[in-house]
């Protein structure tokens, strides 16, 4: 039997994989995907679709975070995705979490030109009818957009369906090597291959990956709906993420907020919580971002983070929230690097996120990975 060739054969149908498949199709190749589950089921459809420019580090991430800006618009459009474009909502609750964003705003935001703009006094307490006025300042990171991701995800696989690339779902790649891909479904050929297997270290490139000893965190996650309503269009963090992402987490006034954490609720240090909250499109939230690192997520939840996680959630929007839905969403986190692009061997490279920013990051690097072949 003859082996089906392609020039692009992407492994994991994720955000990652779905990204150079995009970037190959544009580039007028032939592009095939394997994906061992029978729809996207990964990080890339569990978390809080924030696509945010404003809490990255300066350098690599922060470029590749701006470049992903202009792809998600692009792609948005192209694929009727619904994504919000208003941007983020940082809310300070502390008078040190305020200072950080001061120091970020007067410092950071204008030497690196991060678009954002520091909302207190009559802009905060305009902002949604006065819902958020017992803040004391909100950071509105501009160049941020969200989408709801376990509905985006098989929205861009029929795009990219409708453009050419072949899907190959319930389909497990065993082995990888150059030019060839063994699959469940048969061996098939290629001229590049791409390895985008999110947390999953052992079953392609076992060796390579351990290399990197990269770990993977575990979040639990809720869908929520607030009982007085509200029609939120912003992604919504925490003065918390000021201690958890690299755009404020190296400023000297983010140690008082960490003080102030492990003073007052040392738990969420422990679980390495910091809300964050995404509306979804029939008007609830999702609320989440706790972390439990290590080789291997284990199964089991623990209810005082569900706890801390809604007591943050009903202080942060000023009103009760009842849940609807809980999940638990698994991330590669805690490489050598945010990412990696490994040349495995010829015309073979993996690419894996390393922290918890890939719907941020990812279409730019399935654009770098393939404008390189
Ligand atoms: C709860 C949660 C919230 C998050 N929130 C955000 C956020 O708001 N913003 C942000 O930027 N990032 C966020 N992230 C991080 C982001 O979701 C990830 O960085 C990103 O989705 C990783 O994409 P991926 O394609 O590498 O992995 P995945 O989405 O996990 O995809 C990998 C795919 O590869 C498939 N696969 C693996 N091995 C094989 C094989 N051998 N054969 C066939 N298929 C295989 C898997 O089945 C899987 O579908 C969050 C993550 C989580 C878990």
């Amino acid at each position: 039997m003859t082996e089906q060739h392609s020039d692009l054969l992407v492994v994991g149908a994720g955000i990652l994989g779905l990204a150079h498949a995009w970037a190959g199709i544009k580039r007028g190749l032939s592009v095939c995907v394997f994906e061992r589950s029978h729809t996207p089921l990964g990080a890339s459809v569990r978390n809080f679709g924030q696509a945010l420019v404003t809490g990255q580090a300066p350098g690599p991430m922060l470029e590749l975070a701006r470049q992903a800006r202009g792809l998600w618009a692009e792609l948005g459009q192209a694929a009727g995705l619904s994504l919000r474009q208003q941007g983020s909502l940082l809310f300070a609750r502390s008078e040190a979490e305020e200072h950080v964003l001061e120091a970020f705003q007067r410092g950071r935001a204008r030497e690196l030109g991060y678009r954002t703009e520091l909302l207190r006094g009559a802009a905060l307490a305009e902002l949604y009818g006065g819902r958020f006025g017992h803040h004391r300042a909100a950071l509105h990171g501009l160049d941020d957009q969200q989408l709801y991701s376990r509905e985006a995800l098989p929205q861009i696989v029929e795009y990219l369906r409708g453009l050419g690339v072949q899907f190959h779902f319930s389909t497990l790649v065993r082995d990888v090597e150059p030019g060839r891909a063994l699959t469940t479904a048969g061996r098939f050929r290629a001229g590049q291959i791409v390895v985008c297997s999110g947390h999953d270290y052992q079953t392609l490139l076992a060796e390579q990956m351990a290399a990197l000893k990269p770990q993977v965190t575990r979040l639990q996650m809720l869908r929520v709906r607030l009982e007085q309503p509200l029609a939120l269009q912003h992604a919504v963090l925490t003065g918390l993420s000021c201690v958890h992402y690299g755009a404020f987490s190296d400023l000297p006034e983010a140690d008082a907020v960490r003080a102030e954490i492990r003073r007052d609720c040392p738990a969420l240090e422990t679980h390495g919580i910091h809300l964050l909250a995404s509306p979804t499109p029939n008007g609830e939230l999702i609320i989440g971002d706790s972390h439990d690192y290590g080789s291997d997520a284990a199964p089991f939840n623990d209810e005082g983070v569900d706890r801390l996680m809604l007591e943050l959630a009903e202080h942060t929007f000023a009103g009760r929230v009842r849940v609807l839905e809980r999940w638990q969403g698994v991330y590669g986190a805690r490489g050598p690097g945010p990412f990696s692009v490994l040349p495995v061997a010829e015309g073979v490279t993996a690419v894996l996120m390393h922290t918890g920013l890939g719907m941020s990051v990812g279409l730019a690097l399935g654009e770098r990975t393939v404008a390189g072949f």
